[in-house]
């Protein structure tokens, strides 16, 4: 028996999301009494890193043509594993590759699935998972009675815990047959937390009036050595990418910090970002609706109060 939680390591490196599987799995497995086994694919620096998270055994499918992530030759190599090892539970990130996973798992294992969780399950009654549902307004339980659960988590959700063990590793070759897909090329940004993961982040909206107006975010975002985001008609007409466009149709994050500038506040905005632990927002509307999301609102016009903002945040760092 055992719980097997399955870790993304982009380009070779582990990412704070894997570590958060980890220690999410490690803590399971000790509810449940048996043990914790990390499974990676492709080439990985440090594999026994994932020992400072609790887990014990690494199976480590090191082959260089399974690096680029590919659901199905992905499902194959996980399902056997679990298989192998008689997982009970089997892990994933919410990520967009973990989403893509999941419902594919749970059919190879014919197991029942949930996704978006966040918190450990409570093994009282059950096996009983919590997840946040209508756009964050309410929180659904779940009894997942199947003999094997497939389950993804939230990112910044569950924290990290370190609960150091050595973890044994074994590498493994495994025969995934051909894919129905082929990776041509890959473009990733660099140098920025992404959204998913982003612990502090700088949103702006509409009321910023045009993209060369965003200087002074990207500013309050560097001081802070946060990640940016923007609403939805912001990335429409271009005025930023796409990919940082968060709510409803966007991304959902949950970051520790979410500065929102310049943005009213719709429900399909908010629908992204109100798992966030704390919200500042900055709007000279103060009737603005999403004041009543804030734990700190600013009342003024951000072409004042974010350069004043940026330049006290810098005296306080460097002081
Ligand atoms: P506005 O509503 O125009 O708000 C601009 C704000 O800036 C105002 O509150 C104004 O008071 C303030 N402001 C203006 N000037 C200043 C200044 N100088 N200083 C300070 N404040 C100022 N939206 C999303 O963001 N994400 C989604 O995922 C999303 N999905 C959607 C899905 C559907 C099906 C639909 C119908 C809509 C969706 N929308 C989404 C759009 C959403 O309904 C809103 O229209 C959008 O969020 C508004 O963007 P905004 O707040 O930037 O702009």
């Amino acid at each position: 028996m055992s719980v097997i939680a399955y870790i993304e390591t982009p380009d070779g490196k582990f990412k704070k999301t894997g570590f958060e599987v980890a220690s999410y799995a490690a803590q399971l497995a000790a509810k449940m009494n048996t043990k914790a086994i990390g499974v990676i694919v492709g080439p990985t620096d440090n594999p026994s890193e994932l020992g400072e998270y609790g887990i014990e055994k690494v199976l480590h499918v090191n082959s260089t043509e399974n690096s680029d992530f590919d659901s199905q030759k992905y499902t194959k190599i996980i399902s056997d594993l679990a298989q192998q090892h008689q997982a009970q539970v089997v892990i994933l990130p919410h990520s967009a590759n973990g989403k893509s996973l999941t419902g594919r798992l749970a059919i190879q294992l014919n197991a029942g699935s949930v996704s978006g969780v966040n918190s450990l399950p409570d093994l009282a009654s059950g096996f009983v998972v919590k997840k946040s549902v209508y756009s964050g307004k309410a929180i659904a339980s779940y009894n997942i009675e199947t003999d094997i659960k497939v389950i993804s988590i939230m990112g910044n959700s569950v924290g990290l815990t370190s609960q150091p063990v050595n973890a044994s590793i074994e590498s493994i070759s495994s025969e995934t047959g051909s894919s129905a897909t082929k990776v041509i090329t890959r473009k990733t940004s660099e140098g920025i937390v992404p959204l998913p993961e982003a612990e502090l982040v700088v949103s702006a909206g509409r009321g910023m009036k045009g993209p060369e107006n965003w200087g002074i975010i990207e500013e309050l975002a560097d001081v802070l050595n946060a990640t940016t985001a923007c609403s939805r008609p912001v990335a429409d007409t271009g005025w930023r990418p796409h990919h940082e466009h968060v709510g409803q149709t966007g991304v959902a994050i949950r970051p520790n910090l979410y500065f929102a500038i310049g943005i009213s506040g719709a429900i399909q905005h908010l629908a992204g970002i109100n798992n966030s632990k704390v919200i500042v927002v900055i709007n000279k509307d103060p009737e603005a609706p999403f004041f009543k999301a804030a734990d700190y609102g600013v009342v003024g016009d951000l072409f004042e109060v974010v350069p004043r903002l940026t330049q006290a945040i810098r005296k306080f760092k460097s002081a």
